[in-house]
C-alpha cells in the first residue's frame, strides 16, 4: 500500500480531466471515530467541500455507510449527493432509489435476536443494541475489557441458530457486531450497482471511481475497484486491499480539498 501524499504527481494525472465518482465511508473516514457513535460529526469544512464538489458537473458523490439511511442523511444534510445506508442495502439520491428486499421471516428473526440481546446483556455497562431496521448493531466500544468475552458469547448464542439456518449474516466492524440480511450484497456490490445505474447519466464519460474507507466492510469495495479505480484505506497501513492509504480523516479532507482545487483548475 502506498502513502497517497507521496504519489501526488501520478494521482494528479489520473484525476485531471476525468469524471470522478467519489465513494466515501462516513465513520472513521469523513468523521473521526468517537466513543458514542451518535456523537460522530463531520467538520463544517468537510461538509462544505463535499457540497462544492457535488455541484461540479464532472463529479458525483456517494456516501456509503453502515449507518441506517435516515441517520446518515441527517448527519450530512446535503442535497445532490447519493446516500447508501446499512452497508449498501439501501440507496437513495437524486433520481435513484434502491432497497434490498427482505422477508418477513428476516424481520421477525431480527426482532427475536434483538430481544434476546437486550435481555441477556441487561445491566452490562457500555453496550447498546441499535435497531437499524435492515440490520442490528451491537456496539461495545464503551464496555469494560473484562466484559468482552461475555458480550461476544451472548451475541454468538443469540445468532447461532439463525445463522445455521441461513436466515441472517453476521458482520464484524470496529467495536461492533452486526446482524444483516442473508443476501449476497455488500458495499462492493452497492458501488458496482451505482456505477452501472449511473452510466447513462454519466454519458459514457471516462469515469474514475474513487473509494475511501477505513473499515472491514469497505474491503469489499476496495476489491471490486482494485483495477478500475482509485482505492484509499484510512488508518495505519495493514492488510487492506486498497492501493493507497491516508492516516486519518483529517488527511481525507486534505485530499478532498486537493481534488476540489484540481477541478477548479488550480493545483
Ligand atoms: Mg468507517
Amino acid at each position: 500500500m502506498l502513502y497517497l501524499f507521496s504519489h501526488l504527481k501520478e494521482l494528479r494525472k489520473k484525476i485531471e480531466g476525468r469524471y470522478l465518482f467519489l465513494f466515501l465511508d462516513f465513520d472513521g473516514t469523513l468523521a473521526p471515530i468517537v466513543k458514542i457513535p451518535d456523537k460522530a460529526i463531520i467538520s463544517r469544512e468537510a461538509r462544505n467541500l463535499l457540497g462544492l464538489l457535488a455541484q461540479k458537473n464532472n463529479c458525483k458523490i456517494a456516501i456509503i455507510s453502515g449507518r441506517a439511511l435516515p441517520d446518515i442523511k441527517k448527519r450530512l444534510g446535503l442535497r445532490n449527493i447519493i446516500y447508501s445506508g446499512n452497508h449498501g442495502f439501501q440507496i437513495e439520491g437524486p433520481r435513484i432509489k434502491y432497497k434490498l428486499p427482505v422477508s418477513l421471516v428476516y424481520r421477525k428473526t431480527l426482532q427475536q435476536i434483538k430481544g434476546q440481546l437486550e435481555r441477556e446483556l441487561y445491566g452490562v455497562e457500555g453496550v447498546s443494541v441499535e435497531d437499524k431496521k435492515f440490520s442490528l448493531a451491537l456496539h461495545y466500544r464503551l464496555a469494560k475489557k473484562k466484559c468482552l468475552k461475555l458480550i461476544q458469547a451472548v451475541f454468538h448464542e443469540a445468532v447461532s441458530m439463525s445463522l445455521i439456518k441461513n436466515k441472517i449474516r453476521i458482520r464484524k466492524g470496529k467495536k461492533v457486531l452486526e446482524v444483516n440480511p442473508p443476501a449476497n450484497w455488500d458495499k462492493g456490490k452497492a458501488v458496482l450497482w451505482l456505477l452501472a445505474s449511473q452510466q447513462f447519466a454519466l454519458k459514457r464519460e471516462a469515469v474514475l471511481p474513487v473509494y475511501i474507507g477505513d473499515d472491514v466492510t469497505d474491503e469489499d469495495a476496495f476489491r471490486v475497484l482494485k483495477r478500475r479505480g482509485l482505492t484509499v484505506f484510512v488508518g495505519s497501513p495493514g492488510n487492506s486491499a486498497a492501493n493507497y492509504y491516508l492516516k486519518n480523516p483529517k488527511e481525507v479532507i486534505k485530499f478532498l480539498r486537493l481534488i476540489s482545487n484540481l477541478k477548479n483548475g488550480r493545483s
